[in-house]
């Protein structure tokens, strides 16, 4: 089975670095969409459905905090997993994301492995820690 998932990043360089990170993690990758913003990433959504959402925190538009608030209230899309990978840390900004519904904030710079790994769980692999 092959996963689809959504990459939501403002930066391209970004994007892309969490693109090739996925593609090595082990998992069969299926379609991955890319989107700058929430917002882009909420019409992404709508065309596409994906298995996972990996998402940043500062962006334009609409950030990652209002992104993740936007999918948990809606009834088809709160089901997908989220993870949050950005370089904001502060741990008031962590505990948002979380107690919003965020399956896990990885802070940026991430190793690869770690990404992987936690991509791996959450999608219901089996992991040796
Ligand atoms: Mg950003």
């Amino acid at each position: 089975m092959a996963f689809n998932i959504l990459i939501v990043d403002d930066s391209p360089v970004m994007r892309k670095v969490i693109n090739r990170t996925v593609n090595l993690s082990g998992i069969e990758v299926g379609n991955i969409v890319e989107a700058g913003n929430g917002k882009d990433g909420l019409e992404k959504l709508e065309e596409n459905w994906v298995d996972l959402i990996l998402t940043d925190i500062n962006m334009p538009v609409m950030n990652g905090i209002q992104f993740i608030e936007s999918l948990k209230t809606d009834e088809v899309m709160k089901s997908i997993p989220v993870i949050v990978i950005s370089t904001e840390g502060r741990d008031t900004v962590v505990q948002q994301a979380l107690s919003l519904g965020a399956a896990d904030y990885i802070t940026k710079p991430f190793q690869p492995e770690e990404i992987g790994q936690d991509i791996l769980k959450i999608l219901g692999y089996d992991v040796e820690e």
